[in-house]
């Protein structure tokens, strides 16, 4: 994302909230508050570097709402990260956390910084930070944001180069800052944020959960549209951790026709269907290029070609902004189900809806993710580990509700899903902000 698009990303998601205040008949102060932010921390702190020298960085942390329940979401390392797009992140998790009825709000933090060396640094080079850098940048900007979070105020998670590992240096580096503070013995606070590794405090399950929700969400949708899914072609964007487990689920569990997968070098097309654990193997072991192109038995297709398949489900799973004015009339899908967020722009949605073509969005359709985000803080909080089966049963029920609170508003208003996502979400958000601020 460059550094206008978080501008226009914000605009976006305000706009389809004041859409839904509308329907709702909400008055001017929520929309207000709604569309803006209860909190924000611009953070400037210095880090030494393995060049010897100090390095000032810049990073942000917003509370968008603590409606429901502290704030979550994850932090960003990335040069491109502004104060524009950390607001309309925090905002995405306020309105997905409402959907899925979570007891959480809706937080993001960033610092800009390049990790990977993707862009010049200071002396003109491209290098990576080194791990010894990414550790101090990390518990530095712990400490400079340590006073607004914690496991009942704000719980981050990791987000565009933030790895568990980093989840752990903020886990550790906060627990030394309430040591300090309250004079009382180290105690690690797994609480403070999720993403942890399992054996570390995270939970089973959250691996797999945003293509777990996927499934679920699809699994529904289908019902209502009387869509078998027992040999429905299914064509995957993104073949990583969202689709790829996306794939193994609907080839395992509904034994689907997966026709096509692709990632970032190109898209793999076999009419008979693909094996996605085979195309896992190759890709992973085999293939020279490291991608699912050139897949024994398949063709290989462009991304153009992959959008105008004629298929029953299509499952943007990789980036944002792929179904637009442009490319939504060139669908031949039934179901859109998208585990990317934001793949689909508003007027992608209009006219997906005016062609019939089923959309879950991103909001809903992925939100099995922050669930399980969300059940892991649970677990800490009651110092317990749930099973992968009760994890799973958890997940299916708030994935199944939040699908069926959004279909009954899409027949209430005849709105498209993509619209009655948020007017189920603000509903639930402006009723807590007027019970927590007695309105
Ligand atoms: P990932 O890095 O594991 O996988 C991304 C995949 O997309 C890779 O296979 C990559 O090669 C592919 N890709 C990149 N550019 C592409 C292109 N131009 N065309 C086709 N494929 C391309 O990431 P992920 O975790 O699976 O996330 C994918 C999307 O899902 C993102 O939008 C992310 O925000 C969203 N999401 C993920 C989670 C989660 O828990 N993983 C939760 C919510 C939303």
């Amino acid at each position: 994302m460059s550094k206008n698009s978080g501008k226009e990303y914000l605009d976006n998601i305000n706009s389809n909230l004041v859409k839904a205040a509308g329907y709702l008949g909400l008055e001017k102060g929520i929309v207000e508050i709604i569309t803006g932010y209860e909190r924000k921390l611009v953070v400037k702190f210095p880090v030494r570097m393995d060049d010897g020298g100090v390095r000032v960085f810049e990073g942000f942390r917003v509370q968008d709402s603590t409606a429901r329940g502290p704030a979550k979401g994850g932090i960003r390392y990335h040069f491109n990260v502004s104060e524009e797009e950390v607001r309309a992140l925090s905002k995405d998790m306020t309105y997905k956390g409402a959907l899925m009825d979570i007891p959480l709000g809706g937080g993001k933090g960033g610092i800009i910084c390049d990790p990977k060396g993707d862009v010049n640094n200071p002396n003109g080079t491209k290098i990576p930070m080194s791990e010894g850098e990414l550790e101090r940048l990390t518990r530095a900007y712990t400490r400079a944001i340590a006073d607004i979070i914690g496991p009942l105020k704000d719980v981050p998670a990791p987000d565009m180069n933030t790895t568990p590992q980093i989840m752990d240096w903020l886990t550790d580096e906060y627990s030394k800052v309430i040591a300090e503070q309250t004079g009382q013995p180290y105690k690690r606070i797994d609480a403070v944020v999720t993403g942890k590794p399992v054996g570390k405090g995270g939970s089973l399950g959250r691996d797999r959960a945003t293509a777990r929700g996927m499934y679920f969400t699809l699994r529904e949708a289908a019902k209502d549209l009387n869509l078998n899914l027992e040999g429905a072609t299914v064509v995957v964007q993104g073949f990583g951790n969202a689709g790829m487990n996306f794939a193994k689920f609907v080839y395992d569990e509904f034994k689907s026709k997966v026709i096509t997968v692709s990632d970032s070098k190109g898209a793999i097309y076999n009419p008979d269907g693909l094996n996605p654990y085979a195309v896992e193997e190759w890709k992973e072991k085999k293939s020279p290029k490291k991608s699912v192109l050139d897949f024994p038995g398949s063709k290989n297709i462009t991304d153009q070609e992959l959008l105008e398949l004629q298929c029953d489900v299509f499952a943007p799973s990789a980036l944002e902004g792929v179904l637009t004015k442009e490319t939504a009339p060139k669908l031949k899908t039934k179901i859109v189900v998208e585990g990317a967020n934001g793949a689909t722009t508003n007027e992608a949605d209009e006219i997906m809806y005016n062609k019939g073509i089923f959309r879950l969005p991103g909001i809903l359709a992925n939100g099995g993710g922050v669930t399980v985000s969300c059940f892991e803080w649970m677990q800490n909080l009651e110092g317990k580990q749930w099973t992968k089966e009760e994890v799973d049963k958890k997940l299916e029920k708030h994935m199944v509700d939040a699908y069926k609170a959004t279909k009954e508003a899409a027949d209430k208003h005849k709105i498209s899903m993509g619209a009655a996502v948020y007017v189920v979400a603000v509903d639930r958000v402006a009723k807590a902000l007027k019970a927590k601020h007695k309105l």
